[in-house]
Order: C-alpha cells, then sequence, then structure tokens
C-alpha cells in the first residue's frame, strides 16, 4: 500500500453459522461486508493481515491461517462454494455452460470421467438452471440464467457451507426474488449459507439472523424477523438502514460512512447519529447484539 498505511477493513468480527442457516450480512457500501467474505475463502490480497480464527466445523481447517494449497485443494469450491457477485465475469466467456460445469465436476470431486455429464446436469438441475441451456456460452444467457450457471458451479461439489456475494446487485426485482427464493432453496436442503447484501429487502426474504455491519465491525446481530418485523432493530444506524427502504419512510441515513483509514475515535457512527452523548466517545462493546451505548429500547423484553 502507498506509503504503508494500515487500514483495519473488519474488526473484532465474531458469528457463527449453522447448517440449513442464512446469515445476511448488510451494510452499506465500503463497510467490509465482502473483505470478510475474501478473508473466510482466503482470497485476500498478498499484503493483507489476518488475526482470529473462522473454523469450519467439523475439523475443518483455520480458514484464515490455511495454507493456499490447503484452500485451493480442500476448501473453495469443495467445502465453501462461492456464489459470485458478478457471474458473468466468474463464467469463461468462450467456453459453453456445460463444459465449464463438467470441468469443475472433474477439479473438484472424484467423478469418473464417465460421470461427468451427469454430475454436471444434476449440479445444472440443483441450481435451476434448465437443462436445454447447458450448451450456451455465457453472452447467450439472460441475468438470471447467468446467476443461475454461477450457483450451478459453487454446488458441484455439494459443499455445505455457501458464500454469496451481493447475489442480487444488477437483477430487477423479479428476478432478484427468484434469485434469492433459489437460494433458500439450498438452505432449506441443509447448506449454511452466508449471503452478503446492501439489499435489505433480499435478507428480508432470505435470512434467518441478521448482521449489520458500520465501519468495519457488526453493530447489530439479530434473528430476522425481529429485525425486520417486531420490535426491529435497535441499532440507530440498522435502524436508519431499514427506514431509508423505499417501502418504508423513504429517508436516507445523513452523511456519509467514514473512510477505513479515518476512523473517528469512539462510535463510528457518531457523526450522523441523532442519539449520539457524549458516552459515544468511547467504543461501544459489543453486547447482547448490539453495539451501542443507546440502543433503541425493546418494548415488552
Ligand atoms: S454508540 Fe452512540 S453514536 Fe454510536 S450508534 Fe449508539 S447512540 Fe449512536
Amino acid at each position: 500500500m502507498p506509503g504503508g498505511r494500515r487500514v483495519a477493513a473488519v474488526a473484532d468480527v465474531s458469528f457463527d453459522l449453522a447448517a440449513g442457516e442464512c446469515l445476511a450480512l448488510v451494510g452499506e457500501s465500503g463497510c467490509g461486508k465482502s473483505v470478510l467474505a475474501s478473508a473466510l475463502l482466503g482470497l485476500l490480497p498478498a499484503n493483507a493481515q489476518t488475526r482470529g480464527a473462522a473454523r469450519l466445523a467439523p475439523a475443518g481447517p483455520d480458514l484464515l491461517t490455511a495454507s493456499e494449497a490447503v484452500l485451493a485443494r480442500t476448501v473453495r469450491g469443495r467445502r465453501v462454494g462461492l456464489i459470485p457477485q458478478s457471474p458473468a465475469g466468474h463464467l469463461t466467456p468462450v467456453r459453453t455452460v456445460r463444459s465449464q460445469l463438467e470441468e469443475t465436476v472433474r477439479e473438484v470431486t472424484e467423478v469418473p470421467r464417465a460421470g461427468l455429464r451427469a454430475a454436471a446436469e444434476r449440479a445444472a438441475e440443483r441450481a435451476a438452471f434448465p437443462l436445454d441451456h447447458l450448451d450456451r456460452y455465457p453472452h447467450q444467457l439472460s441475468g438470471g440464467l447467468a446467476q443461475r450457471a454461477a450457483t450451478a458451479l459453487a454446488l458441484v461439489a455439494d459443499a455445505p457451507l455457501l458464500i454469496a456475494d451481493e447475489p442480487t446487485t444488477g437483477l430487477d426485482r423479479d428476478l432478484v426474488d427468484r434469485t434469492v427464493d433459489e437460494l433458500r432453496r439450498q438452505v432449506d436442503e441443509g447448506r449454511g449459507l452466508l449471503v452478503i447484501t446492501h439489499d435489505l429487502s433480499a435478507a428480508a426474504r432470505i435470512a434467518d439472523r441478521v448482521a449489520v455491519m458500520y465501519a468495519g465491525r457488526i453493530v447489530e446481530l439479530a434473528a430476522a424477523d425481529a429485525f425486520f418485523g417486531t420490535p426491529g432493530p435497535r441499532h440507530p444506524y440498522a435502524a436508519g438502514l431499514l427506514e431509508a427502504l423505499p417501502e418504508r419512510s423513504f429517508v436516507p441515513i445523513p452523511g456519509l460512512p467514514p473512510e477505513l483509514d479515518a476512523l473517528p475515535a469512539g462510535c463510528a457512527f457518531a457523526p450522523r447519529c441523532a442519539a449520539a452523548s457524549a458516552a459515544c466517545a468511547e467504543l461501544p462493546a459489543f453486547s447482547g447484539g448490539v453495539a451501542c451505548h443507546h440502543p433503541r429500547e425493546v418494548a415488552d423484553a
């Protein structure tokens, strides 16, 4: 990095994710969501430093300290499937979906050559990708079908954990709903899904729990039905995100998120927070599902 500046893109993050559960990680662009996903996949730039642990149970490696060889041979695509932000960019433009699926089957499974075709078709079916489109090239697919093709690639090895990084970016609402419902189907079949999104409507549709990130930290972690319904979010930033939705009051949070290399002392949300007090000059600890000195009181709690 020029000048050797150090930036804490993600700090003090802690969560778990069970099989058959979807956790939605939400927050504005630049809050650290995608950096966190990259860390879990061992895809951070070479000069990045990590501390802590990210364990794949049972008996899986620590994703933060495993070597590139271990990650490449036993984790990425095998135990953790990535559903990318931009499926069109993820697919190889000069090869058909079938050939890309078969190659992935060959690389990440023990399926013998004679079984490649059937295994590729099974993965396509799991992602609801139509078999009669398998011989098409990526540019011949709609946005929704490209998304399903990318999902099929992620499902080839039947990975127990899926990470979906902004899977609905650039899709129209109808396609967002269909994509999200298909991902939810993967969860209902027993996979864990970490979905990273700034689309709260999509998160509300798919998630069991929601984690809100701001300036590199999780500021609220809650059950999705409580968060999106009653009693609602407790952190002022989380409440502001929800109120900014068109179907709610459609009032944006004032101001902009801080640059990660210029975080204020204390609570990073304080300059934008109507509830800020002198106490907020101190960084709030994450406690009881929220990191805030003045969390919204929950009635009848
Ligand atoms: S700690 Fe203070 S500034 Fe930060 S969100 Fe809570 S009330 Fe607002």
